[in-house]
């Protein structure tokens, strides 16, 4: 049973990097709010593992992309390789930003940033917090679930005003509002492996994409030094639970990447991909209460545009930048 019902102004459902931006510049502004997520505690694991520029900018605003770069690696170009042959290589010095590389860095060093800067900024979050539904009230939205964990069937509601979804893939703040979540997976499946590879399959600063007839290879260095190793297997192709080092190593021999030099940390088989969705081909937006939500963050279109004098004509970004310019967008 609900006790007492608490207020706030906004209610972050979910704290991996989306929540913990989301209220760390909440909290910069100075808006009270309250984030609940489920988990006990921050991922361990390196997940999404390399940053690219625009979400660079996004996390300057909220003043942790310089501390976020020191515990990184910087990626500069990416390079293609055929059968372990590299046959083409492309800079990211032309990218329109200021952060003119990707950053390799562990989703759970990026939590643990975020978390200590929302701590910094007086905001907290409240771990073992089920959110169960989000329903429309005459104040806004009321959250109700269960928790904090541990605490028998405790239960909570907060009623707000705004309501931010960041629970992943399985959104239940989605699934409240009568969203759909539109796309499809893989087809293939997916091995995801933190290694230590034998020898590095390129210079440090390159992320590297192996193309063979068996499959595709990504790989990137890690600020351990270990490699982030992501796979394609066909999905008919049965794979160990957990896909261990013999299965590992011998995908990465017959895709000419190398070899591991010890059992590999954490490796998963994802099928499908990791958690997320395809967009369905030449979707745009959503409809979010009638009005077109864009695909790209509206902030990216006025950074385009600020710039566009630096793009080539022709180029898409300049292209986009223009029409922005012409609709009036700051
Ligand atoms: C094993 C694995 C490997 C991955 N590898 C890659 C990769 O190589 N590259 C890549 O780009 N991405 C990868 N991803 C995906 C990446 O982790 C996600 O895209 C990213 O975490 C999304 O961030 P988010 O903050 O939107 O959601 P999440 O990180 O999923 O965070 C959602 C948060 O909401 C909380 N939550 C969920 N439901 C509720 C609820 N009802 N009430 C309260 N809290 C709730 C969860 O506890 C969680 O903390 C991987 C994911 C997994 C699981």
């Amino acid at each position: 049973m609900i006790t007492q019902t608490e207020r706030a102004d906004v209610v972050v459902v979910g704290a991996g990097p989306t929540g913990l931006t989301a209220a760390a510049r909440l909290a910069q502004l100075g808006v009270a709010h309250v984030v609940v997520d489920a988990d006990v505690g921050p991922t361990r694991e390196s997940r999404a593992a390399l940053l690219h520029a625009a979400t660079l900018e996004i996390l300057d605003e909220v003043g942790v992309a310089g501390e976020l770069i020191a515990a990184g690696v910087r990626v500069n170009r990416i390079g293609f390789c055929d059968r372990g042959r590299i046959i083409a290589r492309i800079g990211l010095a032309g990218v329109p930003s200021r952060y003119q590389f990707a950053l390799g860095v562990p989703q759970s060093t990026t939590e643990q940033v975020l978390v200590a800067r929302l701590g910094a900024l007086g905001g907290s979050i409240r771990r073992g917090h089920q959110a169960g539904k989000v329903t429309a009230v005459p104040e806004g939205y009321l959250v109700t679930g269960t928790g904090p964990a541990g605490a028998g069937a405790a239960r909570f509601g907060i009623s707000a005003r705004y309501v931010i979804g960041c629970d992943g893939a399985h959104s239940i703040v989605r699934s409240s509002a009568g969203l759909g979540f539109p796309g499809s997976t893989y087809p293939s499946q997916f091995v995801l492996a933190d290694a230590e590879l034998r020898a590095a399959p390129g210079p440090d600063d390159e992320a590297r994409i192996f193309t063979s007839p068996h499959g595709v290879v990504v790989t990137g260095r890690l600020p351990s030094g270990n490699h982030r190793v992501v796979a394609t297997v066909d999905a008919g192709v049965a794979v160990p639970d957990p896909p261990g080092r013999a299965f590992l190593d011998a995908i990465l021999r017959e895709r000419g990447v190398g070899q591991l030099a010890a059992e590999p940390g954490v490796v998963v088989a994802v099928p499908g991909g990791p958690p997320g969705r395809r967009p369905v081909p030449g979707r745009r937006g959503v409809r979010v209460r009638g009005r077109r939500a864009r695909a790209q963050p509206r902030r990216r279109a006025g950074h385009e545009h600020r710039h566009r004098r630096r793009l080539r004509p022709g180029h898409p970004a300049r292209r986009r930048a223009d029409r922005a310019g012409q609709r009036g967008r700051p």
